[in-house]
């Protein structure tokens, strides 16, 4: 599914990253020199759970956000600053871009995509929807701007249960794209008609049922988090399947000392920081025979680091644009689902 040139560059990027090995003075004086380019320039830094620990802890400092998609979206579109400079994967730029037309959004890099929006080319999808036409057409955010803009709906895993949910106590039957294994477990969670596109996650596919059930019996005193992007054999292993946000929630309210985590590793960062006094691990992967190095870290969230994100700052390089005719059409299912997650937002602070 992955293109081949895509991997070259990846590998390439990350080759280059390991011959620039940063001083704790160097990783200190570029911190620095970002926090203060950041002030100069009106710009707010948002990072996603996935980017490095350093990204994730300078968003912190520097009044940023860290969180998942769904947050970054909102954080991005109600901060008042011009300038929105996006720690994570393209799609996360082009979707802060169509909910603030107005505003400059920088990334550290453009060639940071996802093996979902690449699965899922636009033509070929819209020709597949044209098929169905009777459906409902949910797409998740990890997808291309295009492709939300064929869309009725865009959901994210912290939000996907809930409004598919809603959608078939409406009678609604639904086209599910891209990623098939959380369309699979979204489909078990509600018993909704859902016709699944072929995409999958190339980070999470590399989780391993049988090595994890393996490490959950070596610690029995653990608990296993689970991302439903991961296959249905690993999620049948989980005390706790969810989104990011969800998983960190977990990880704070289950009384285990130790947890496995199967999801990206830049997680631990904010999941460390939330609960000092417990062990995070990282679920088994298949190691450096695999796909994708499977390393449970995204290869191209790991294209964002701090010499990308001063460069990007500096030069005003690296800004996303969305094809203007594709806003108005892109933001309706967008609005839709964060009109959705407010609305449930809301209701659950009234009955608490
Ligand atoms: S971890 Fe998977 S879903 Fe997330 S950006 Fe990377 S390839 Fe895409």
């Amino acid at each position: 599914m992955t293109q081949i040139s895509e991997r070259i560059l990846v590998q390439a990027h990350l080759a280059g990253q390991q011959a620039r090995q940063l001083t704790p003075a160097q990783e200190a004086q570029l911190r620095g020199e970002i926090a203060a380019e950041l002030g100069r320039q009106d710009a707010v830094l948002v990072a996603h759970y996935y980017t490095d620990p350093v990204i994730q802890a300078l968003a912190e400092e520097t009044g940023g956000c860290v969180a998942d998609s769904l947050e970054m979206a909102r954080f991005g579109r109600d901060h008042p600053a011009q300038t929105l400079l996006v720690a994570g994967v393209r799609f996360m730029g082009e979707t802060a871009k169509i909910l603030s037309p107005e505003k400059r959004i920088l990334m550290p890099t453009l060639e940071a995509t996802c093996s979902l929006d690449l699965g899922c080319p636009v033509d070929e999808f819209s020709a597949f929807c044209d098929q169905h036409p009777e459906r409902t057409v949910v797409v998740y955010a990890n997808t291309s701007a295009a492709v939300k803009a064929r869309a009725d709906w865009v959901v994210t895993s912290s939000c996907a249960v809930e409004i598919v949910e809603s959608l078939m106590d409406n009678g609604e039957k639904i086209i599910w794209a891209p990623d098939k294994h959380l369309g699979r477990y979204v489909q078990r969670e509600t018993g909704a008609d859902m016709l699944l596109w072929d995409g999958a996650c190339i980070v999470h596919e590399e989780f391993k049922s049988k090595h994890l059930a393996d490490l959950k019996a070596l610690h029995p005193e653990a608990a296993v988090l689970v991302h439903p992007e991961s296959p249905e054999a690993v999620v049948e292993l989980a005390d706790a399947v969810g989104s990011t946000s969800q998983l960190i929630k977990a990880a704070q309210t289950m009384p285990n000392p130790l947890f496995i985590v199967a999801t990206d590793r830049g997680i631990f960062y904010k999941m460390q920081q939330l609960c000092p006094d417990k062990r995070f691990i990282e679920a088994p992967t298949a190691g450096s025979g695999a796909t994708c190095r499977s390393c449970a870290h995204c290869p191209w969230m790991a294209m964002n680091t701090l010499d990308s994100t001063l460069q990007s700052l500096r030069t005003g390089s690296n800004e996303i644009f969305v094809e203007p005719a594709l806003i108005p059409r892109a933001i309706k299912p967008l609005q839709r689902m964060l009109d959705f997650t407010q609305q449930a937002r809301l209701s659950h602070a009234g009955n608490a």
